[in-house]
């Protein structure tokens, strides 16, 4: 019996997605973004979500993520049931289960590179957050640049803090959008290369939202979002047929 419930924890996938709908904006504005999206992704996998300008992706990513409500439909991370929980328990959630990466860094600017990762796992009620905070830092190649402000980094470098203040936590899932986009080549290179090593050494589950074949072409597979809709022919694409 105990083989048989470890086997169902081991297949059970890490992030499931049963028939969301979403849609943002008020009014005559209002936009129906998903439409029905259903989607199960097992611990451990990269999958890269791609699709047209607009067809979705940064709002299915910030809806795993527990940044936005769905309308209807379930998400539940790690079994845990995101639709279910209120604003107070989801944060708690978010902030110990999910790393969030965006194009733009999203770093405070007021703060240096240690107090934005020092910062989230203090309100985490992670204990030596500034020791961890600190090795993380170390662990991204800034255990010289701790104590500068966003505005005194390179774009390459914000993003690694950005990667580190995600990682901090070890997230069982780190959701990345474009996390390249604002960055040359050569930096973006090395961005990816930290995140997927970074993502291997702890076993995290990835999504990474991106407009480049070849970064989608690294994830063990893609999923393709069309209008705000799971394009089937892409919904379980192996690496090899890239
Ligand atoms: P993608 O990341 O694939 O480019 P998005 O998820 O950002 O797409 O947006 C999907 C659609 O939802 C777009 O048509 C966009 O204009 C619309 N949208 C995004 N955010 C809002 C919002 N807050 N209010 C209304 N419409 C929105
Ligand atoms: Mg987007």
């Amino acid at each position: 019996m105990a083989l048989i419930g470890e086997n169902l924890a081991l297949s059970q996938p890490v992030i499931a997605i049963e028939n969301v709908h979403l849609s943002l904006g008020q009014g005559r504005a209002r936009v129906h973004i998903l439409k029905g999206v259903s989607l199960e992704i097992g611990r451990g996998e990269a999958v890269g979500l791609v699709g047209p300008s607009g067809s979705g992706k940064s709002t299915l990513l910030m809806t795993m993520a527990g940044l936005e409500k769905p309308d209807s439909g379930a998400i539940s991370i790690n079994g845990a049931r995101l639709t279910d929980m209120d604003e107070d328990a989801l944060a708690r959630f978010r902030g110990a289960n999910i790393g969030i990466v965006f194009q733009s860094f999203h770093l405070i600017p007021t703060m240096t590179a240690l107090e934005n990762v020092a910062v989230p796992l203090e309100l985490a009620g992670i204990a030596d957050a500034d020791r961890r905070a600190a090795a993380e830092l170390s662990a991204v190649g800034l255990g010289e640049r701790l104590d500068h402000y966003p505005a005194q980094l390179s774009g390459g470098e914000q993003q690694r803090v950005a990667l580190a203040r995600a990682m901090a936590p070890n997230p069982a899932i780190l959701v990345a959008d474009e996390p390249t986009g604002n960055l040359d080549e050569t930096t973006g290179l090395s961005i990816m290369d930290l995140l997927f090593a970074m993502k291997r050494e702890r076993g995290a589950t990835l999504v990474l939202v991106t407009h480049d074949a070849n970064l989608a072409a690294r994830c063990d597979r893609r999923i393709r979002l069309r209008s705000g809709v799971i394009d089937p022919e892409h919904a379980a694409t192996a690496k090899a047929d890239a």
